[in-house]
Order: C-alpha cells, then structure tokens, then sequence
C-alpha cells in the first residue's frame, strides 16, 4: 500500500445503482472510477441481475430484456460518457477522510474525495440440489416473486414458497396473483412474520402451508417438477408437486468490507440520516441501490437512487471547491461555504 491512485468520484458495485451513478457522475465530468467487484465462487459482477433471466418491469424495455443484457447496457452507456473501471472487490476501507481510501484486492489503495457504495444485497439461497442451476437457467426457481412471477413459466401453477418471515409472506400475497395455488414451506409451526401479513397469507383462499417442513432438494432436469420436504419434526420425507419455487429467507447486504465505519440498520443496510438523500453517517460518502435498501429491492428503485447519489455526491463536492457548481440548489439545501478539500 505505498502508491495511491487519487480520484474524485468512486463508485463501488456494479448493478443498476452503481451503473447510472457513473451515467451521471461521468456526465458531470467529474471522471468516476468504478470498482465493480470481481468473480467469487458463482458470483459475478453485476448483482443480482446477473442471476435474473428476463427483466420484465424495467421501463423502457416493453418486449423485456435479460438480466446481464441489461448491466451489460448500464455499463456501456457509463462507458460511454468516459467512466474507468477497475475489476476487482474492495477488501476494506479508511473513511476518516476525506480523502477516503479504499483497498482494492490486488491493485495499489485508491484515495477518493467522495465515494458512492452501491455493492447490492444477496438473496439467500437455501443452498440444496438443484436449486442455484434452475435458478440461473430460469427452470422455475427464484429469489423475486415480484421480478418473477408475472413470467409465463409460473403462470396457473401450483407455486412454493419458503420461509416464514415477512418477505415470504410478501411473496406470497403476491404470487396469488398469477397462480392456481400457493404451498408456504416453513420450518416451524409459527410465522416470524407480522402479526397482519401472517393474518392475510391465512386468510387467503389460494394459499395452504405446510408447517415444520423443509425443503431438501429441488426436484426436475429442465425446469422444476417439485421439491423434497423434510418433516422437521419426525425426519420423514416426502415430495412435493410443484411448477415453480421462490425462495423468501432474506438477504444479506454486501456490508462486511466497511468494517463499521457507517451507521447500519440493525438488519444491517447502510443507515441513511436525512430521508430522501444518500448521504450516510459520513459526510462524503453517499449509499444506493439494494445496499441501503430493505424495502423496494427493484433494478428500477437502485437506478433512481444511484442517480441520486451521483448528483448528491457532485452537489457535495461543488461546495468544497471540486467541480462546476452544483446543479441542484433548494431552500431546503442552498449553497454553503463547507471549506476546500485538499
Ligand atoms: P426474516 O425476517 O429474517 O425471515 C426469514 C425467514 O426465513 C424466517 O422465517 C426463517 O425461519 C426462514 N429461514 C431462514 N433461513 C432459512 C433456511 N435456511 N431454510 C428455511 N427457512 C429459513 O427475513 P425477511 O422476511 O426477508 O425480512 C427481513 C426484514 O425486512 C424483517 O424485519 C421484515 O419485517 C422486513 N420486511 C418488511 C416487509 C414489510 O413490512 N412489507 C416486507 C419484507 C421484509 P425462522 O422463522 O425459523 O427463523
């Protein structure tokens, strides 16, 4: 860690968020880097998307596009406008800046003036046979009922959904609009969920649980024909008809490399103070997308606070002398003298 690159702007992730964070930033001229993260295991950069097969509610794409087509694009258009990129994962970071520094894994530390973290959230996976190679080949497994099922292939279909909590519950609710039927899968014998959502899911015509079972294996070649459950109670086990299965047992944001340098939510997303603005606990450092989001957790939700980071972030360094002036000034939020950073 002897030389350091110095940067404005960096952005680190690679979904929508830190895409049009760039779109935006390199726009301004404020020259981002990106740090998009590198492959590990059977993650790639990208997010979550990478693992989606048909995107069908992202305005502007009315016959649909593919997940990774659409990062693909993001990427494009921010490298288009001049946006550098670095492929590596950010191991950890100093941000008692600024300059804030950031450890990539192989290359020399980075020194930015403000940083943009949008590294996204992961789906929990119930990590049994079959289920992450139906899930990437679009056989009928996912981590989204509200990407997903909409889709043909979970159309009129008795539909499982596992988990307790209220995601699942969520999924659920959700899912009964497409399918014939809906299977809960949970491994106890009462919901972690809100007393009101568990109250809706029961009282729903179209959707029986199954209690004290857990799935063991993810049945069908192609696409999914089942699961194996295994009843938590007695060990037995049996099969399950299925057309389609959404896994509901929560994410986990990509967090860990800030080793407690920004304010978390006890669940923990990045905190953000002052609602409707990214700025996190630390003045200069600014949160999009899935990383800072529990609620929305949409492509098109992270797009529109990646877009708000990067005009935050040019907004935020105008006053310390970086850059043209600010391009957005309100009564709420004028001009102030903050001091020149160095
Ligand atoms: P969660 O509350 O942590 O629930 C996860 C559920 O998945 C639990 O029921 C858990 O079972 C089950 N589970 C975990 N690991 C499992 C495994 N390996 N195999 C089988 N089951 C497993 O997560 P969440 O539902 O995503 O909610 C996270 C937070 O966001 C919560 O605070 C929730 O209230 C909030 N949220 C709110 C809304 C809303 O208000 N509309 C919507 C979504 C989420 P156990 O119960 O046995 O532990």
């Amino acid at each position: 860690m002897t030389e350091r690159r110095r940067e404005t702007l960096a952005i680190i992730g690679s979904g929508p968020a830190a895409w049009t964070a760039a779109v935006y930033a390199a726009r301004a001229n404020l020259d981002p880097l990106v740090i998009e993260g590198e492959p590990v295991g059977t993650a790639v950069p990208g997010g979550q998307l990478m693992t989606t097969t048909e995107v069908e509610n992202f305005p502007g794409f009315p016959e649909g596009i593919t997940g990774p087509e659409l990062v693909d694009r993001m990427r494009e258009q921010a490298l288009r406008f001049g946006t550098r990129v670095l492929s590596e994962a950010v191991e950890r970071v100093d941000f008692s800046g600024p300059p804030f520094r950031l450890k990539p894994t192989q290359s020399e530390e980075v020194e930015a003036l403000a940083v943009i973290v949008a590294t996204g959230a992961n789906a929990r996976w119930l990590e049994v046979p079959n289920e992450e190679r139906l899930a990437q080949t679009g056989g009928g497994v996912s981590a989204c009922a509200v990407c997903d099922a909409a889709l043909p292939v979970y159309r009129n279909q008795v539909l499982g959904v596992v988990g307790g909590g209220d995601s699942a519950m969520e999924e659920a609710l959700y899912t009964t609009k497409f399918a014939k039927e809906v299977v809960i899968i949970h491994r106890r014998d009462a919901f972690r969920a809100s007393k009101v959502m568990a109250d809706r899911v029961l009282a729903h015509p179209k959707i029986r649980v199954r209690w004290n079972s857990k799935v063991v294996e993810v049945l069908g070649y192609d696409s999914i024909s089942g699961v194996r459950v295994e009843d938590t109670l007695t060990g037995e086990r049996s099969d399950l008809e299925l057309g389609g299965l959404f896994v509901a047992i929560g994410h986990t944001p990509n967090t860990a490399f800030l080793g407690g340098q920004l304010d978390l939510t006890p669940h923990g997303y990045i905190k953000l103070p002052e609602p409707w603005r990214t700025s996190t606990s630390v003045p200069g450092v600014f949160a999009a997308g899935d990383v800072m989001d529990d609620y929305y957790r949409q492509a098109i939700t992270a797009a529109g606070t990646g877009c708000m980071a990067a005009l935050e972030a040019e907004r935020w360094l105008a006053h310390r002398g970086v850059g043209e002036p600010p391009v957005i000034e309100t009564a709420e939020a004028p001009v102030s003298s903050d001091g020149a950073l160095s």
